[in-house]
């Protein structure tokens, strides 16, 4: 009997299979080469499965979940668009596989067919140090690409604890996280271009900035269900210089959670900021109070990695194949298990009782009260130490007891240890699985403890809070239960999921923050999107893959159409209505001026930053159906953007994504109706990210115009890049106002290495410069590439204005007479949907 309601066929029909399936693998050795395509059944086994931990109950119950029929792996995207197009032609099921780290059955072959391997395309295509960017092959392993990088004393910054058995192509299609996303940001903030095979079989090179729709970011999250990547592009940072670890213990959960917030809202970006449930406080203290005695810097030698990544390698000498790390999981080596992680009372009391106790310890966890939260800094010299303490004054302040720097490094060195021991565990009779949720700030409380008590009749529930970003964090719960009888696994692992994802849902949580949504969590994707959703999420899947010949039966897009939308009050268009100041997310009709939203805004301190004046002279509808939609964030730290649409589609469905501070649950569909996708619905409110107002500097400068365009280059690189710059050429020099925020320490030095860069290349400090002159007329989305022939063609006497800027564009203004100056807007429909 197969997993998932597959009947076993009878034997003869397994005699046919057999016969197809070679008579498959050698029409596929004509396009790969034999030696690349496989039907042996451990081979097929292998890139059928992932480490989704309920694969492990269903075997132990004798349930085969379906494998794929053959094995191929393309060794060039030329060929991975040569098997895509033979399977469309015979209408094969094909279903990519990276490394198979995977942990919610993405990658199970539902409907068997073709497992596509991604593992030969393994090169690291090109490194740019200079312009601060990596291009790879999507199935390089993370530690890989990492590797290269550090060669050239540069990082992605992705640091998932899957790293040394993860892809590239796999990070993008899973809309992963590693554990500096606070600072760096998850994936799909890193990532700037990549190759994709549709479903027709034809390689698109979807790109940023996008300039209109974002059809990477609708790529991105795809579970393979609309498309192969097969390489990318992806901005890098250079290796931080140090590193400063301190943790601290705090009298509740409640301090611990107002004190991260307070961290982010003020700006500053720790790479690491994980703040334990009491359960777990008192496992990573080890029942002890944490105190350490000197507080110490681990210096990083500038190229190296972050101290833990090395201990993979005595393990996967860099060149590990996903299959070790599953071997490694289920056999001797156990890797840091949970049940070592459970402290050695706490184990052999929950293997005595085989978990099945669980409300027990559950309630006995009650009786812990403090919270550790753990920080880790980093930057080059002088940008971590005033940014540490900083945050410790804001721990101090909310009553936050400094242990020092040990229980910090204690987890840096450990960071790489897999988390669940299925071993141990698993053996024990039990079983052990990790889900990860997200939301803002003010409900995070709430749903942790209702997640909490929804679990706990099920199973041990642990939790910690990471991935934190201006606006809210993930919950990470570790959640390990009973089975003394086999059958009894199953049970309890779905009761308690089911309970985790039902609370999650009622606290309007995203269900996923980055191990996306695989086989067993398409429901709650379905809930989240709702019938408008999933309609968007089938136009994209009919776009991309008009056969269905991808990862079928994924992404719920096999679920009934009639999904209700998640109820929501109805908001008048012209409503501007401040939702959450703890988030600073404001939500208003599209009807409303955003000057109105932006007066309701200043009246607690925040603002939509700096935008170009046609968004503040129109509504909020016009500014997102405009080819500028305030719609991606960077590097992590969530400027102003957008946290949720509502929309009536074409056809009168309702849609409403669910607001959150990042979610992995599947590809951000609510990016079909913002800059210019009209046709598709009509935005009916939308809820925004604001920003604290700060206080500004600015820095005025004269140079040459080649020297302004290389300093505002590198500035807009900085992880504290310029609010915005104003540039007007006299008959000589160029005159530059560059704007920074301003206040403490932290933006002194910030200061500080901006003088310092600007005299680098010759740029001089004056007293006079082109003032806050507004600038109005032509505006158009900048790449940071063009900024140095734009402003170098800039004719004596113009101004031009850059705001919003990152490290990949900025929206440059300029009056509507020199319009020619500015690159022409990019098309919004991408060649294939046309
Ligand atoms: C011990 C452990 C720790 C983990 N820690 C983290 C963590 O810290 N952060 C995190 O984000 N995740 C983590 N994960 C989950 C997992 O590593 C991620 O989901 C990762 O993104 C999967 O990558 P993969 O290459 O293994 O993909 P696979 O498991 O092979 O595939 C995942 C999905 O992506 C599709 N896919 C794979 N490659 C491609 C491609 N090239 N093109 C199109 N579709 C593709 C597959 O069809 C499947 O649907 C962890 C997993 C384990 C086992």
């Amino acid at each position: 009997m197969t997993a998932h309601g597959i009947p076993t066929p009878p034997l003869e029909e397994i005699g046919a299979a057999a016969r197809e399936r070679a008579a498959l693998a050698s029409d596929l050795a004509r396009l790969v080469g034999a030696e690349h395509v496989s039907t042996d059944p451990e081979a097929r086994r292998r890139a059928s499965r992932d480490m989704w931990p309920k694969t492990f109950l269903w075997e132990r119950q004798g349930l085969e979940p379906p494998l794929a029929d053959v094995v191929v792996s393309p060794g060039s995207a030329d060929e991975v668009c040569e098997v895509v197009r033979f399977a469309k032609e015979r209408a094969i099921p094909l279903t990519p596989h990276g490394a198979g780290s995977g942990v919610c059955g993405g990658a199970i072959p539902l409907s068997g067919g073709i497992a596509l391997g991604l593992d030969r395309l393994d090169r690291v295509l090109r490194i740019d140090p200079e312009a601060l960017f990596v291009e790879a092959q999507a199935g390089i392993l993370g530690i890989a690409l990492e590797d290269a990088l550090g060669d050239h004393g540069l990082t992605l910054g992705h640091f998932p604890s899957s790293i040394g058995c993860s892809s590239l192509g796999g990070w993008l299609a899973a809309r992963s996280a590693g554990q500096s996303s606070s600072r760096y940001g998850k994936i799909e903030d890193m990532v700037e271009a990549a190759g994709f095979v549709l479903g027709t079989g034809e390689l698109v090179r979807p790109s940023r900035p996008a300039g209109g729709v974002d059809w990477l970011e609708l790529l991105l999250g795809s579970e393979g269900a609309f498309g192969v990547f097969t390489d990318a592009r992806l901005r890098v940072w250079p290796a931080p210089q140090v590193q400063l670890p301190r943790a601290f213990r705090f009298r509740s959960l409640d301090a611990g959670l107002d004190a991260m917030r307070a961290i982010f809202r003020a700006g500053l970006r720790p790479s690491v900021a994980r703040l334990y449930d009491p359960l777990d406080t008192v496992i990573a203290l080890g029942g002890g109070s944490g105190k350490e005695s000197r507080v110490e810097d681990v210096r990083v030698d500038p190229g190296g990695r972050p101290p833990g990544l090395d201990a993979l390698r005595p393990t996967f000498g860099g060149a590990a194949e996903g299959d070790d790390w599953r071997r490694l999981l289920e056999g001797d080596a156990g890797l840091g298990d949970i049940a070592s992680r459970l402290g050695v009372r706490a184990r052999r009391l929950a293997l005595d009782l085989g978990l099945s106790r669980a409300t027990v310890l559950n309630r006995a966890a009650d009786l812990a009260r403090a919270c550790l939260l753990v920080l880790v800094h980093e930057g080059g010299y002088g940008e971590a130490e005033p940014e540490e303490a900083e945050a410790r004054a804001l721990c101090a302040a909310r009553g936050g007891v400094d242990l020092g720097s040990g229980p910090a490094r204690r987890w840096l060195h450990k960071r790489y240890d897999v988390s669940f021991g299925l071993r141990t565990i698993f053996e024990a009779g039990g079983w052990v699985d990790t889900c990860e949720v997200a939301t803002s700030w003010g409900r995070v409380g709430t749903l942790f403890h209702a997640m909490r008590s929804a679990v706990s009749p099920h199973a041990l529930v642990m939790a910690h809070f990471s991935h934190a970003y201006a606006d809210g964090c993930s919950i990470y719960f570790t959640f390990a239960g009973p089975a003394l009888q086999v059958r009894d696994g199953l049970s309890s692992y779905d009761a308690a999921w089911m309970s985790a994802l039902k609370a999650a849902a009622a606290a309007g949580a995203t269900f996923t923050h980055h191990h996306g949504v695989g086989l067993f969590k398409s429901p709650w994707l379905a809930d989240e999107l709702g019938k408008g959703g999933l309609e968007l999420l089938r136009e994209l899947k009919s776009t991309c893959d008009p056969a269905g010949i991808l990862n079928p039966g994924k992404l719920a897009l096999a679920e009934p159409k009639g999904a209700s939308a998640s109820p929501r009050e109805a908001t008048r268009t012209r409503d501007v209505d401040c939702v959450d100041e703890r988030a600073m997310w404001i939500r208003a009709g599209a009807d409303a001026p955003v000057s109105a939203v932006e007066d309701r805004l200043r009246r607690v301190g925040l603002t939509l930053g700096s935008q170009p004046p046609s968004v503040y002279r129109g509504s909020i509808g016009e500014w997102l159906a405009g080819p500028l939609a305030g719609r991606r964030a960077e590097d992590g730290r969530l400027g102003p953007g957008v946290a949720s649409v509502e929309a009536e589609l074409a056809d009168g469905t309702s849609f409403i994504s669910r607001a959150a501070p990042r979610s992995a649950a599947g590809p951000a569909v609510s990016q079909l109706l913002l800059g210019g996708g009209a046709e598709r619905g009509t935005i009916r409110a939308a809820t925004l990210k604001a920003t604290p107002i700060v206080p500004r500097f600015d820095l005025m400068l004269e140079g040459e115009p080649g020297a302004i365009a290389r300093f505002l280059v590198a500035e807009s690189r900085d992880s504290m890049a310029p609010i915005e710059a104003i540039l007007r050429r006299e008959d000589g020099p160029m005159a530059a106002t560059v704007v920074y925020a301003s206040g403490g320490a932290r933006y002194r030095a910030r200061l500080g290495r901006a003088i310092a860069a600007a005299r680098a290349v010759g740029l001089s400090q004056v007293h006079v410069g082109p003032g806050d002159e507004i600038v109005e007329g032509a505006e158009r989305e900048l790449a940071c590439e063009t900024w140095l022939e734009t402003i170098e063609a800039l004719p004596p006497g113009v101004c031009l204005r850059l705001v919003r800027i990152t490290r990949v564009s900025a929206v440059a203004i300029c009056p509507a007479e020199f319009a020619d100056l500015l690159p022409a807007p990019l098309p919004d429909t991408p060649p294939w949907a046309s």
